[in-house]
């Protein structure tokens, strides 16, 4: 009987944000399929090979100047006298200088430029003057300076980038820089994802009394728009179990996660979380974090389920701590600890001790550098304008109570939902 209880009571428990996170990052992990891309296609892709650099970069010694380029010996030898150099040639970035320098000799060179054989000193233009074929250095010029070596960013065979990297313009840059013209990528995950809700009425059509328009397909949508991601959207489906259980089959069927919001609470027409008791694993329905508490997790089949609250507030916070973490994890990417700032808040914050709670704010930093953040409008999980005027989330923990303008509070910066 005990033992009975002690495995019931994990998915019915309401859990903390950390352990619903922790249970859903242990429960996914990343597809196994790989495809290859070129760098056009390759941008916020998962890399899933390490790549080392296949030559010296950069490949031979260049100049980090517009100037003239000689052998510093020449300067040393020279003494106090001010040194002059005969100029003998131009290297431009892409024509190199064909030759080597002799004593007394030296280059035009600019930025990029090859560094001519037997230079190993650029002095920059300002600190010289030209005069009937000879350059006059107004100082010393010293061994190396200006001079970027072959190999200087990244000697042959150093890691260039890891698997696991979530593609960047720098890094698309960089494997140009080496080379290299296509890369092994992770597989887009597939999410499938639709409403609940009988009162919800598509845009684009007449509302009638008692409904509303469905925005959190629009918010969903919105946030998947992601190139490792491929979102399906599969409407509105109906507060009745018949059409919830296919809709949930076959969004199962067609995807690696399965996306709802609506359903999830304990009211009468909350068929989701029953109905995923029924056809797959519930592994928790409840997050003591406000707004978003119920929240479902669980698997149909062999896709992960993520069932977000109806509240389109809750489906914003619900998304940015719980499933976008599932979702970098299913795609093999590395999570990186979430960014929190101190703030000093403007508002009065209303808050009972309980739960975790994320309050939308605006944040700025102040005349005198110091970050302040406003609460924006009253804090109702409905009221999608104060998200939309929101920068950050203000995040109060359980045990605080109401906030003081004046105090300082955590806040979670966010920007496109990532
Ligand atoms: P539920 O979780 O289904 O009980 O819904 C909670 C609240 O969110 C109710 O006020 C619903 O009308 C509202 N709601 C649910 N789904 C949506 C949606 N897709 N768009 C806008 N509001 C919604
Ligand atoms: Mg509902």
């Amino acid at each position: 009987m005990e033992s009975l209880d002690r495995c019931a009571e994990p998915k019915a428990r309401t859990l903390t944000l950390s352990e619903a996170r922790k249970r859903i990052l242990e429960t996914v992990g990343p597809a196994r399929e790989t495809e290859r891309l070129s760098l056009a296609k390759a941008r916020d892709r998962v890399l899933v090979e390490d790549i080392l650099a296949p030559f010296d970069i950069p490949p031979f010694a260049n100049s980090a100047m517009d100037g003239y380029a000689l052998r510093s010996s020449d300067c040393a030898d020279a003494g106090t006298v001010q040194f002059r150099a005969r100029v003998v040639g131009t290297s431009y970035a892409g024509h190199p200088y064909v030759g080597a320098l002799k004593a007394g000799e030296c280059v035009r060179i600019f930025t990029g430029a090859a560094i001519p054989e037997g230079a190993d000193s650029v002095v920059m233009q300002e600190e010289v003057a030209v005069e009937e074929g000879y350059a006059r250095f107004s100082r010393p010029a010293r061994p190396l300076e200006n001079i970027r070596p072959i190999g200087d960013e990244l000697p042959a065979k150093a890691p260039l980038l890891r698997a696991g990297k979530l593609l960047t313009p720098a890094d698309l840059g960089l494997l140009a820089s080496a080379g290299i013209g296509a890369v092994q990528v992770r597989r887009r995950i597939r999410v499938a994802h639709f409403s609940t809700g009988d009162e919800l009425c598509p845009v684009g059509e007449a509302l009638v009394p008692g409904m509303i328009y469905d925005s959190n397909r629009y918010t969903l949508s919105a946030l998947l728009d992601r190139p490792f991601l491929e979102a399906c959207d599969l409407g509105v489906v109906r507060d009745d179990p018949v059409s919830l259980r296919q809709a949930l089959e076959t969004a199962a069927e067609m995807s690696d996660a399965v996306l709802t919001t609506g359903g999830v609470s304990v009211g009468d027409a909350d068929f989701v979380a029953k109905l995923l008791d029924d056809l797959g694993q519930v592994n928790f329905w409840k997050v003591a974090i406000k707004p978003g508490k119920p929240f479902a997790f669980g698997s149909i089949g062999r896709a992960r389920f993520f069932g977000l609250p109806g509240n389109p507030v809750a489906v914003l916070v619900v998304f940015h701590e719980l499933v976008r973490p599932g979702l970098l994890r299913m795609a093999g990417t590395d999570l990186h600890p979430d960014l929190r700032l101190s703030a000093v808040c403007q508002s009065y914050l209303r808050k009972a001790p309980g739960r975790m709670e994320f309050q939308r704010g605006y944040y700025e930093q102040n005349g005198s550098g110091q970050i302040v953040v406003t609460a924006c409008g009253k804090q109702g999980s409905h009221r999608l304008s104060g998200a939309s005027q929101a920068n950050c989330f203000i995040i109060l923990q359980p045990e605080s109570g109401p906030v003081q303008p004046g105090e300082t509070v955590s806040i979670k910066p966010y920007s496109g939902g990532w």
